[in-house]
């Protein structure tokens, strides 16, 4: 395989994954997963000094204050384990939500057993500053703040920076779940100061699915030992054993890993977090441009678009079916995404995954395709959807 084909080409005559993870690998990626690794040898060992090192460097954390640990599972076991292990038994945690992933931190809390408060936007409202703010300042007695960075759910990016501004002026600490973005939207350390923040190997790094990592304070880090509800979870404990051993506590994904590493070298040749940022944004850029002109209308005004997923309104035109649409897209090679919003139907289109613009002209090119087979004319949205939208101004 040429270098210039790695991505025009589908991979494996495989459809491409338009989902925000598992997302479409690169052939090098799924390569890199054919032969195995004993856990304990010291060729693992040294991959897992190679992944933590590799992440720690896409934080901009010029002072060294930050370390990072993996963890197994798919990124809500991360999610759960930064929880659980970040804030103590009798700490507080404000919970933003604005869409389920938000919803999911919100019950992940409860679930442990700690004391939870919700601010709960809706489908996709962003949280602001000034309510986290007056939020804090009613009630002393919360200790952390936990957002998603890009809730996939809508797809909107959500002001990280103002809340973590806020969060730090009132003395609280500051959970991001990243797990969207990481790795193609910028969270520069010194300049968002947070706790912990965590994503996983299947987004934006473009990885294969089995582990996420915190990158957290080590202050915070040594603080935590004994918080943890979970002996598989506790974040403390891995690190602790990791450091000493170089080996995670229990079976780590091997071969997982191993596509890892692959992927992170793929990101820095590309250029790092701004690379991949703007390779994404491009994409989005070039299938938002496309999709509009064919009548479909994003949910979110430009300013809250993210360069990860986007969402837009399924058309008024009654023959329009999502589920006949999903297949006919399947067919011509892209797998979109259902939506989620309550209100009013909606699907997801991902820009996430080895693509880039030629491949989301493809999409564009489908999608019209698709329409004409299906006899829809027109992509406009219903009246509501615009009224729907017209709550998020730019
Ligand atoms: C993907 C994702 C998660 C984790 O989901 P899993 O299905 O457990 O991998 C958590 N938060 C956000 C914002 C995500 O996009």
């Amino acid at each position: 395989m040429t270098e210039t084909a790695k991505i025009s080409d589908p991979h494996l005559g495989e459809p491409f994954l338009l989902t925000p993870g598992p997302l479409t690998t690169s052939y090098e990626v799924k390569q890199a997963m054919l032969r195995d690794w004993g856990s304990w040898d010291d060729d693992f060992r040294a991959m897992t000094v190679d992944l933590r090192t590799r992440l720690l460097a896409l934080t901009g954390d010029s002072k060294n204050v930050l370390d990072c640990v993996p963890i197994q599972g798919s990124g809500t076991f991360a999610v759960e384990a930064m929880i659980g292990t970040f804030v103590p038994k009798d700490g507080h945690v404000l919970v933003l939500a604005n869409g389920a992933y938000g919803k999911r931190s919100a019950e992940t809390v409860e679930r442990i057993g700690l004391r939870l408060t919700l601010i709960d936007k809706g489908d996709y409202m962003p949280p602001r500053g000034e309510e986290v703010a007056a939020a804090l300042a009613a009630d002393p007695s919360i200790t952390h703040v936990i957002v998603a960075h890009c809730e996939t759910s809508s797809g909107i990016l959500n002001p990280v920076q103002e809340i973590a501004d806020t969060v730090n002026a009132a003395g609280r600490k500051f959970l991001i779940d990243s797990m969207s973005a990481f790795g193609a939207v910028d969270l520069d350390f010194e300049e968002l100061k947070y706790e912990a923040v965590v994503s996983s190997a299947n987004k934006c790094i473009e990885g294969v699915p089995g582990f996420g990592f915190v990158i957290a304070r080590k202050d915070a880090l040594e603080a935590s030992k004994g918080n943890c509800h979970s002996l598989s979870l506790d974040m403390h404990a891995q690190w602790a054993t990791m450091n000493k051993t170089g080996q995670w506590r229990f079976t780590p994904p091997t071969h997982v890993v191993a596509a890892f590493l692959v992927a992170l070298k793929a990101h820095e040749a590309e250029g790092g977090v701004i690379g991949r940022g703007a390779r994404y944004t491009n994409n989005r850029d070039v299938m938002v441009a496309g999709m509009r002109d064919l009548g479909f209308e994003t949910l979110l005004q430009d300013r809250w678009l993210s360069p990860i997923i986007v969402t837009f309104f399924c058309p008024a035109d009654e023959k329009f079916i999502f589920s006949d649409f999903y297949n006919l897209m399947k067919q011509k090679g892209f797998i979109i995404y259902p939506g989620k919003l309550t209100v009013v139907d909606s699907f997801r289109v991902g820009c996430i995954g080895q693509m880039d613009e030629h491949i989301m002209r493809r999409v564009v090119a489908a999608a019209k395709e698709t329409l004409d087979e299906m006899g829809v004319a027109d992509a406009s949205p219903p009246e509501i959807a615009l009224i729907e939208r017209a709550k998020l101004a730019a």
